[in-house]
């Protein structure tokens, strides 16, 4: 079933790195990723949850806007597995609503919360138009705050090209996470690393099959 699993990286000879922001959007760290992105004129994803965005459209618009992707990771952030199939395909659907309503764009990246699912979950999330994105860095464990140094010394590790990285601009204080982006950005930059989307990481992957 490996079309099945979860994509964390994609084969590419090209040197590019696709990063992820979870649970926003948030008004605070969400427009300060933003700002580091653009300094670079570099896009990222943001797996954004569904009630978030109701309450932050704005933000919303302003991701969009700057032609970075939107990802769908559910309604509630719901552990998916502790639900039955109903309940799960709300939480999907509700959001990719949502998404199309506020962005005029069909998503088709979707990240589980907890990075949580079964066999069903994958099913229902293919069902409805979406491929499952995981990450490889998520030994960095941005979301528990163990430090700017900790943050970027595990991503780091797990930076070649077609890396799909995992970051969070919501829930609690980002400021840990915001500050390890920024200097992994530039490092990036150096290295001639180029920030693009997880579709576009997905679509150079695939037009290289070719
Ligand atoms: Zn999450």
């Amino acid at each position: 079933m490996g079309a099945l699993k979860m994509i964390q990286r994609v084969e590419t000879p090209h040197k590019v790195v696709a990063m992820t922001f979870d649970d926003g959007p948030n008004p605070i760290y969400t427009l300060k990723v933003l700002d580091l992105f653009r300094e670079v004129s570099g896009k990222a994803t943001f797996f954004m949850i569904g009630r978030h965005m109701v309450e932050y459209p704005e933000i919303v618009e302003a991701v969009v806007t700057q032609g970075h992707e939107i990802g769908n990771h559910t309604y509630s952030h719901a552990k998916l597995t502790f639900l039955n199939e109903s309940d799960c395909l709300q939480e999907i659907q509700q959001t990719d609503k949502i998404i199309t309503n506020l962005t005029g764009m069909k998503s088709t990246v979707f990240r589980p919360p907890y990075l949580d699912y079964n066999h069903g979950v994958v099913l229902l999330v293919k069902r409805l138009g979406y491929r499952m994105i995981g990450a490889l860095n998520t030994d960095a464990l941005d979301w528990e705050q163990p430090g700017v140094d900790y943050i970027i010394e595990k991503t780091r590790s797990h930076i070649s090209s077609g890396s799909i990285l995992l970051f969070h601009d919501g829930f609690g204080d980002r400021s840990q996470t915001i500050e390890a982006v920024k200097i992994l950005i530039s490092e990036l930059c150096l290295q001639g690393y180029q920030l693009v989307t997880v579709s576009d990481l997905l679509r150079l992957a695939e037009e290289e099959k070719k």
